[in-house]
């Protein structure tokens, strides 16, 4: 299926619960108490952030529903979760700076860019849609430009040494006019943080300041991490 034919049935048919199947919505009220997500600090070496929530079941179904399966729709969910971590956890997880950014809303969302193969395989840039949402609700913008300068492997078929290597150098961030930061880091899972720390490295290689990061889930063991990167 194209991912605009998904997206029509998305719109036009009856969906279901993507945890007990039930019809009607894509969360049902009875499920919907188990998809609360509270917030917390999230740090990998000296970048910190915050994140939505561990990677426990429901964070894994939310996101394994708009990745392997394109309900896009569920995109709304996990937004709203971010900007609600962001304004929890955000005056402990940031330097004060960042706090001042955040509330004067002076930052720009990078997000992580998504590897050639799974965008073919997808269709589409879960990540890149979601810095689109929580941007929009947080009344900041989308600053693009961070790339993959060259091919890299699946993260999570690998070890912690890895994939740190594994994306050593692998990512550049290009911008075109005057756009000098902050930037603010987004992507869906962290784990290692070797992306996410890649990531500050390619923006402030452009001498543009990485005040923090925010995801939505949070795998801290590598055991766990065979649904994020
Ligand atoms: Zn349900």
């Amino acid at each position: 299926m194209t991912r605009a034919f998904r997206q029509f049935i998305d719109a036009v048919l009856p969906t279901s619960c993507i945890d007990c199947q039930a019809l009607g919505s894509h969360i049902c009220t009875v499920c919907s108490g188990q998809f609360v997500f509270t917030g917390h600090r999230v740090s990998r070496q000296d970048l910190h952030g915050c994140s939505a929530t561990t990677l426990n079941r429901e964070a894994h179904l939310l996101i394994s529903a708009v990745k392997d399966d394109g309900r896009t729709g569920l995109l709304r969910e996990i937004s709203s979760a971010i900007v609600a971590s962001l304004a929890i956890a955000h005056p402990a997880a940031f330097e004060s700076a960042f706090a001042k950014a955040l509330h004067s809303k002076e930052f720009a969302i990078v997000s992580i860019p998504t590897r050639t193969a799974a965008l073919k395989r997808r269709g589409f840039d879960p990540v890149g849609s979601l810095a689109r949402l929580v941007a929009k609700d947080l009344g900041v913008r989308v600053q693009p430009g961070l790339s993959l300068a060259r091919e890299t492997r699946d993260q999570r078929s690998l070890t912690l040494d890895e994939r740190a290597e594994n994306l050593q150098g692998a990512m550049s961030f290009r911008t075109s006019g005057a756009f000098d930061g902050p930037v603010l880091l987004l992507d869906d899972v962290v784990t290692t943080g070797a992306t996410l720390l890649e990531g500050r490295r390619a923006v402030e290689a452009a001498g543009i300041h990485v005040v923090g990061f925010v995801t939505f889930a949070e795998t801290p063991s590598l055991l766990d991490a065979k649904a994020s990167k």
